[in-house]
């Protein structure tokens, strides 16, 4: 099984992306994470990658694309989830050719909607358990509001990450995603016109439930 996902950073697209992954023990081909091992072994592209990354921005095309169809090649015979790519219509295009040239097919498209704010709002309301950081807790989702300022789970004390609260570094994330003209929602919706067309199937999901709930809803759909 080939899928992609989308979704805006605070939509939980890591966490569902992990359990489709497990599920169908698929190859998880995540562009941020090969960035990131690059960046930790020091390679000439992962010098290069990082100047964009820590400015928040777009590593170029140039860099990117040939970077996870090389990976695609190497890791995805049987059967990928491609994660964080395409981020932009250039990128979805160079995809949808290159496949068609290995003649593989994509059977999903899983698009995780979230609005802008909602998506913000997890982000900064993210509180992290000093004791367990897989302690859930949100000031801004009833279903794991903190007890007081301590953790809902333990009581633990609760601190924040210092990205979480970088509110420019997040606007200007989801000024990307959110561009539906070249962006990651263009890149999208790029593979929502060919879905019927090219007999895959395109999923919406909403992103506002509970990671379980949201979780049974993309099992059920991929059958
Ligand atoms: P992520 O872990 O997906 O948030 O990615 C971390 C960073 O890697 C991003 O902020 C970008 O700078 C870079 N990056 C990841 N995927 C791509 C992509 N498809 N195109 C360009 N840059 C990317």
């Amino acid at each position: 099984m080939n899928s992609l996902i989308f979704g805006p950073n605070g939509s939980g697209k890591g966490t569902q992306g992990s359990l489709v992954k497990q599920k169908f023990n698929l190859a998880h081909i995540e562009s941020g994470a090969i960035f990131r091992q690059h960046i930790g072994q020091g390679t000439d592209l992962g010098k290069k990658a990082k100047e964009y990354i820590d400015r928040g921005e777009l590593v170029p095309d140039e860099i990117t694309i040939p970077m996870v169809l090389e990976t695609l090649k190497e890791k995805g015979s049987g059967g990928w989830l491609l994660d964080g790519f395409p981020r932009n219509i250039v990128q979805a295009k160079k995809l949808w050719e290159a496949l068609n040239e290995a003649g593989m097919k994509i059977d999903y498209v899983v698009e995780i909607l979230l609005p802008r704010q909602v998506a913000k709002n997890r982000i900064m309301g993210r509180r992290l358990c000093v004791n367990d950081p897989n302690h859930p807790n949100n000031i801004f989702i009833d279903a794991i509001k903190p007890d007081g300022d301590k953790c809902r789970v333990c009581g633990g004390e609760l601190k924040t990450r210092a990205d979480d609260q970088d509110e420019a570094a997040i606007d200007k994330r989801h000024d990307i995603y959110y561009d539906d003209k070249t962006g990651t929602l263009a890149a999208a919706y790029f593979y929502k016109d060919l879905a019927g067309k090219e007999g895959f199937k395109y999923i919406d999901l909403d992103g506002e439930g509970s990671i379980d709930s949201i979780k049974d809803t993309l099992l059920k759909q991929l059958v």
